[in-house]
């Protein structure tokens, strides 16, 4: 996809101060696109002026809560246009089921979940055909140990990815999840060298996944160009979820 065809689009991503969202932006912006980079956390400004610096001035930053429901519809609401919406924003944290509480499935499902669907709701209202819609998943929807309230999360939010295409498949606005693998980003920060080195040893591909591994994923179903693919959860995690079979 070049420049020239995704001029004048404007992406607005969640999420984006670090990790998979600020390598996504810096993906959609050398594309050509218009980001508007949100996050919570305040280093949303310096990452969207880096990418600004790096792509003629086609990036700028928006605190934004994805739990604060006002927020989330006055920043679409706010936009000239809305092309593409990428819902990454999200949390991670292991617990055994027996000391999980109803709380923690609440906050969880709040950021990974909720926040996604109004912005998906306020995006899809701004959108002509053309527009896109991508999900950030995790490969951790096929199921995982010690940490089923981020697994049950992640299984509804291809659950809402798969509604939201069959409902605006008519409008020409295509909806998708990307579900990553294991990608080295702060998410991370609590591993140990040897722990990641022992979990990309385990990978197909020798390696853990980088946040560009996920941008390039995005940025293809981003692009007006792909215009048939939709309600797809589209795994990217080098081959892991392929299991393998020994001896
Ligand atoms: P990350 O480095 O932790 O980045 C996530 C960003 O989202 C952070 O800047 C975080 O801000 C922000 N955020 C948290 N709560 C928010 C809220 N309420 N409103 C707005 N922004 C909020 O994580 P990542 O690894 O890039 O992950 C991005 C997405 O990919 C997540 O949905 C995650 O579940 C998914 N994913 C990641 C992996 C992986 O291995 N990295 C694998 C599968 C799926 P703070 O700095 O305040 O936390």
């Amino acid at each position: 996809m070049t420049g020239q065809q995704q001029a004048g689009r404007i992406a607005v991503v969640t999420g984006a101060a670090r990790g998979i969202g600020f390598a996504t932006a810096q993906r959609l912006a050398a594309d050509g696109v218009h980001v508007v980079l949100t996050d919570v956390d305040g280093h949303v400004e310096e990452a969207a002026a880096a990418i600004s610096r790096d792509q003629g001035g086609r990036a700028e930053a928006r605190r934004l809560d994805v739990r604060d429901e006002a927020a989330c519809e006055a920043l679409i609401a706010g936009l000239p246009r809305v092309d593409v919406m990428v819902n990454n924003a999200g949390i991670f944290d292991v617990k055994r089921t027996e000391d999980l509480t109803p709380e923690d499935f609440r906050r969880m499902y709040d950021i990974n979940l909720v926040g996604m669907f109004v912005l998906a709701r306020a995006a899809a209202r701004r959108m002509s055909a053309s527009g896109r819609i991508v999900n950030i998943a995790s490969r951790a929807y096929l199921g995982a140990v010690d940490y089923a309230h981020y697994v049950a999360s992640k299984a509804a939010v291809v659950g809402l990815t798969r509604a939201l295409a069959l409902e605006l498949a008519p409008r020409g606005i295509l909806v998708n999840a990307v579900a990553p693998g294991v990608i080295d980003t702060p998410i991370l920060a609590a591993w140990s060298d040897e722990a990641r080195a022992r979990l990309a040893s385990v990978q197909p591909v020798g390696r853990l996944g980088r946040p560009e591994d996920i941008a390039n994923m995005v940025a293809f179903l981003a692009s007006p160009t792909t215009d048939f693919i939709t309600g797809q959860v589209i795994l990217v995690d080098g081959g892991r979820s392929l299991g393998g079979l020994t001896g």
